[in-house]
């Protein structure tokens, strides 16, 4: 096969990103096998399936983050979207998009998730994405859009300036520590229903959220990190029962832990002292504090951190957590578990709350929001997997992300991959 001159003085030998992409995402993580094994609700494997999640994966991977600007993709931009398929190959008008995603079979969207998670982990991503040697994964909630008027049966309930607005919710499980994050699973949160008077919570979700990882991946992670309002017996026993740790931020000054650790560390002198990326750390550590419902004994951590902005300002900021860590873990490490929480909220999260929120116009119905936000983690992580695992100096040569994704939206212009697709047609 002889390769397409390279426009852009890449090297001559170097295969175009496009091509690097869609051989990775099939031959390592089983793609387009995957997508042509969906069924439909006529329990049937179609092509149309196929063709519309290789076609999300794609779409999503890209960024190309609604439904009307994939409109516009497909109708006025067709030859592009074209050279993912076989010639004769139909494309999918946005409503037949929308009815496909409906009728695809959830589990064999869940399977082909879960498949795609248990090959990076075969693959060592998550051994080798530590933080001082410790896995750390964090949960959070993610609300996906909101309306006045009631869409589906599943949507949440709340009330707003005394009137209902409906909404979906989500909570996410992703990797903290180096690049690449991997969003290891989510579970979206469940209406009321004839059993009780409230919709789901953010801990009912995470309890089954983190129940099934461990029964799918077993020891995913070393350390779990979550939020304040994870801050209560009942997530430190269901972490501590799947054989994890916990990190929490703790906020609330009222809480009896609170107090008794903020009291105890007053006027004593900082246990531990360290330097990270520009910043003076102060630690206060204390390892035997309790929790009515929890067994175990709770470390309280209060640390202090000073630094210098760029224009000589001084400022000074002062956080505490809890954890199930022993001291064996040093105060550093915990405060880089927390830190690191944070930035994947401004990273991770923040995609998938921009993806949903700025469009209310995506697929609407049972099932359907679980699927289509399956499709938006799985290009997120494929995206993150290749950039990180495959394209080697994308790091070193801080090559922006936009970049990258640009370049291959712009080679699938003139470059035909249908092979890649075909390979796997059931036909
Ligand atoms: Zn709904």
């Amino acid at each position: 096969m002889t390769l397409p001159k390279n426009e852009r003085g890449l090297g001559a030998n170097e295969k175009i990103i496009l091509e690097k992409f869609v051989r990775y995402i099939n031959k390592v993580y089983g793609v387009a096998r995957y997508a042509h094994q969906l069924r439909d609700n006529k329990s049937r494997r179609s092509i149309k399936t196929a063709v519309v999640a290789y076609l999300l994966l794609f779409a999503f991977a890209l960024e190309v983050s609604s439904f009307n600007k994939m409109t516009v993709l497909l109708e006025y931009n067709k030859k592009r979207f074209h050279n993912l398929f076989p010639k004769g190959t139909r494309l999918p008008k946005i409503d037949a998009l929308r009815e496909t995603v409906k009728s695809m079979w959830l589990e064999d969207v869940l399977a082909m998730y879960d498949g795609i998670i248990d090959k990076a982990i075969e693959n060592k991503v998550l051994r080798e994405n530590t933080i001082n040697g410790l896995r750390v994964a964090a949960v959070d909630g993610v609300e996906l859009f909101s309306s006045k008027v009631k869409c589906c049966e599943d949507c949440l309930t709340r009330e707003v300036k005394g009137e209902d607005e409906y909404f979906h919710k989500a909570v996410v499980c992703m990797t903290v520590g180096c690049d690449p994050h991997i969003a290891l699973g989510v579970e979206m949160l469940g209406p009321k229903n004839d059993g009780s008077d409230k919709d789901e919570g953010e801990m009912t979700g995470v309890k089954r959220l983190l129940t099934n990882l461990h029964q799918k991946h077993y020891h995913f992670a070393d350390v779990i990190v979550a939020d304040a309002l994870y801050m209560n017996a009942p997530f430190l026993n269901l972490v501590t029962g799947i054989g994890m740790d916990a990190v929490v931020r703790a906020k609330d000054e009222r809480l009896n832990i609170v107090q008794d650790a903020l009291g105890l560390f007053k006027g004593r002198e900082p246990d531990h002292e360290f330097h990270d990326t520009k910043k003076q750390v102060w630690a206060w550590d204390e390892a035997h504090f309790h929790m009515n419902g929890y067994g175990g004994n709770i470390r309280f951590l209060k640390f202090v951190e000073t630094w210098v902005t760029p224009k000589g300002k001084e400022m000074r900021r002062e956080a505490w957590c809890i954890t199930t860590l022993g001291k064996n873990i040093s105060a550093h490490t915990v405060w880089l578990i927390m830190r690191k929480r944070w930035h994947i909220e401004n990273n991770g999260f923040r995609m998938l709350k921009t993806y949903f929120h700025a469009d209310h116009n995506y697929v609407h119905g049972k099932g359907a929001n679980e699927k289509i936000l399956l499709f938006i983690l799985m290009a997120f992580n494929l995206m993150e997997l290749f950039l990180f695992r495959r394209l080697k100096d994308f790091r070193e040569k801080k090559i922006p992300r936009y970049l990258i994704k640009e370049m291959i939206l712009w080679e699938l212009d003139t470059h035909n991959m249908a092979e890649h697709f075909a390979c796997f047609d059931t036909g």
